[in-house]
């Protein structure tokens, strides 16, 4: 009888454990593993034009393709590659890493959403206490394993959501963004097609904030955040506005190559691209001791499985986000 008993117990603890399990889409072990991968000392910190950021791109690429995403070109397949100038007169040749799957509506499927990350980092610097990797753990390792994760999902998924979607590996942006502006200037995809961008940075420190929670940058020029509201009722997730992101931080991610546009000697806002961070604490970035053992996976795992449910109700809703060009124009373009 005892032992039945504890053959029950046991019988319904594993069920439990295993039906929460399922609920998250992609197991913090898996991100955990990609993540020490990326951000190991092997990576030597992903430098731009360094043999790493090959490997790194190449890794990406393998999880785009086990997922089932569709390569961004017949000729280059998941690269999209470019030359961009670098630091010592010399010309660095880099590659994003670009995979889609295509809407399962007939009239949406010809809009997009890019969800995009950057996986470059800083490479090798000044040593700090004996340290001089700096690993970029999460940034932005943190970013691109939540953008696999959901290549993972959204690719495996039976029945895909309504408009198409863009999965987005970005090198270059430790040097302003270069193969985000490279993409958007030379994009796949007539621009006005691309509805939103969703761009993740740092999404593994979430000590400060707390958990199920993150920031969504440019909040002050944009309605969008409401609209967030309005759906994370139902869920487990916060956006933080309540914090309101200093605005400054709009700009110093990929988000604004697609936000972003110069007319003249003015800049307008384009199409509606926003960063998603897990942290409002920023002491550890640009740091040696940004290292993959400080993350929170089961807070990145749980982040999935509510990204899963939110791209595809973004992907069915009208999306009619609007930009507020005169908040944004008094914060960067006062005289
Ligand atoms: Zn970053």
């Amino acid at each position: 009888m005892k032992d039945l008993f504890l053959t029950l117990i046991l019988l319904i603890s594993g069920m439990t454990g295993l039906y929460a399990q399922d609920s998250l889409p992609v197991p913090a072990e898996k991100l955990k593993t990609w993540c020490y991968f990326l951000a190991s000392d092997e990576m030597k910190g992903r430098k731009n034009g360094s043999p790493e950021m090959k490997i790194a791109a190449n890794y990406i690429a393998s999880v785009f393709k086990d997922a089932g995403l569709k390569p961004f070109s017949a000729a280059t397949g998941y690269f999209q590659e470019y030359t961009t100038p670098g630091r010592n007169l010399d010309t660095l040749a880099e590659r994003n890493v670009i995979g889609m799957i295509e809407g399962s509506d007939p009239v949406l499927k010809n809009e997009w959403i890019v969800l995009s990350a950057h996986f470059d980092h800083i490479g090798i610097r000044q040593p700090v206490n004996g340290d001089s990797i700096y690993n970029g753990a999460d940034d932005n390792a943190s970013g691109t394993v939540t953008l696999m994760a959901l290549a993972k999902v959204f690719g495996g998924m039976e029945v895909k959501p309504k408009r198409s979607i863009i999965f987005a590996a970005f090198s270059g942006e430790e040097m302003g963004m270069r193969g985000s502006r490279w993409f958007v200037a030379h994009s796949p995809i007539a621009l006005d097609q691309i509805k939103l961008d969703i761009n993740f940075e740092m999404e593994g420190e979430c000590a400060t904030l707390g958990k199920n929670k993150y920031i969504l940058t440019g909040d002050l020029f944009t309605d969008f955040d409401d609209l967030l509201d309005s759906y994370n009722k139902n869920t487990s997730w916060e956006c933080a506005n309540v914090y309101k992101t200093p605005p400054g931080v709009f700009q110093a991610s990929d988000n604004a190559a697609f936000a972003v546009k110069r007319e003249g000697d003015k800049l307008i806002l384009n199409i509606p691209a926003f960063t998603l961070v897990t942290t409002d604490d920023m002491s550890v970035i640009h740091k040696v001791t940004d290292e993959p053992q400080r993350l929170d996976y089961d807070n990145m795992a749980s982040l999935v499985g509510y990204l899963r449910g939110l791209v595809i109700f973004l992907a069915a809703d009208p999306l009619n986000i609007h930009w507020d060009q005169e908040a944004f124009d008094q914060f960067y373009q006062k005289k």
